[in-house]
């Protein structure tokens, strides 16, 4: 199937499938007439990739992930789970401070002792 119909069933637009192929990311045969061919397989391909954008992996990263065997595959993604890891901590932490906040029951944040204790970041 040609580059737009592609486009069209993994939901992005078809210049982000070109360059995803200019990343080496996910690369469609080419049919006589030089244009761009996707497979049943290409499609598959094509939605793990999303999937894979969905859990925060950039392209970079998901050319690797894509296959078992690639050099430096488990790095990236022990890597990106001690990242996703770090911004779960962050945002229980937001969600206490903000629950808390919610139900605090000093006239002024300043006043409070857990509504200052917030990290400024
Ligand atoms: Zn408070």
């Amino acid at each position: 199937m040609r580059v737009g119909a592609a486009a069209a069933q993994v939901g992005v637009a078809a210049h982000v499938l070109r360059h995803w192929e200019d990343e080496g990311v996910v690369v469609p045969d080419r049919t006589a007439a030089g244009h761009r061919d996707y497979t049943d397989e290409h499609l598959h391909r094509l939605r793990v990739v999303r999937s894979c954008q969905r859990v925060g992996l950039r392209l970079s990263q998901i050319r690797l992930v894509l296959h078992r065997d690639a050099a430096g595959r488990d790095g990236v993604i022990a890597e990106h789970l001690e990242h996703l890891r770090r911004q779960r901590a962050e945002l229980d932490a937001a969600e206490a401070f903000l629950t808390h906040v919610l139900t605090c029951e000093h006239d002024l944040m300043s006043r409070c002792e857990r509504c200052s204790a917030y990290p400024a970041g």
